[in-house]
């Protein structure tokens, strides 16, 4: 079965991510998928850019934190067997940057995770139901424990 060729996969670069690229890696195996990753930059100061621009992986750019994040993106795509080109960075948010990567890659399936939140704390909105009310194609939510 060849039913998802693209998968694009959304992390947030905390500690929950591994569960959402073990997921990932498996389902990628199982149907020979081409995986892209992104994460959204949404809580840094970014006085000269404006969102949804594109953070170039492989240039110098003097915040810790943001080159923290690049690291961390970078290895986890080395650690997948990606390139530069199915590795992404930008800033905006979170579920509209990622449906609209999905949008230019024809992504058939995103994966993203999720904390299972109910109640307040989802009218509050989640990345999970953000991606899954506005995406082109399926979702798998992986729940997060
Ligand atoms: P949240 O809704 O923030 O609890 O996040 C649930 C899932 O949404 C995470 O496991 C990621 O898959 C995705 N996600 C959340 N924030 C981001 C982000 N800044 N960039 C990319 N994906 C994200």
């Amino acid at each position: 079965m060849n039913d998802y060729q693209i998968i694009l996969l959304a992390l947030d670069l905390s500690h929950d991510d591994e569960q959402v690229i073990s997921k990932a890696r498996r389902i990628a195996d199982q149907y020979g998928s081409r995986i892209f990753i992104i994460h959204v930059l949404d809580n840094i100061p970014m006085p000269d850019t404006a969102y949804g621009t594109e953070i170039p992986l492989h240039e110098g750019l003097n915040d810790e934190l943001l080159n923290v994040k690049k690291t961390r993106l970078s290895q986890i795509g080395e650690g997948l067997g990606l390139d530069s080109s199915q590795v992404r960075m930008v800033w905006g948010l979170p579920h509209q940057e990622i449906i609209r990567m999905a949008e230019d890659e024809s992504t058939d399936l995103i994966i993203v995770g999720s904390h299972g939140r109910h109640g307040l704390a989802l009218l509050l909105g989640s990345t999970a139901s953000g991606v899954l009310h506005h995406s082109p194609c399926d979702v798998l939510a992986v729940r997060l424990r």
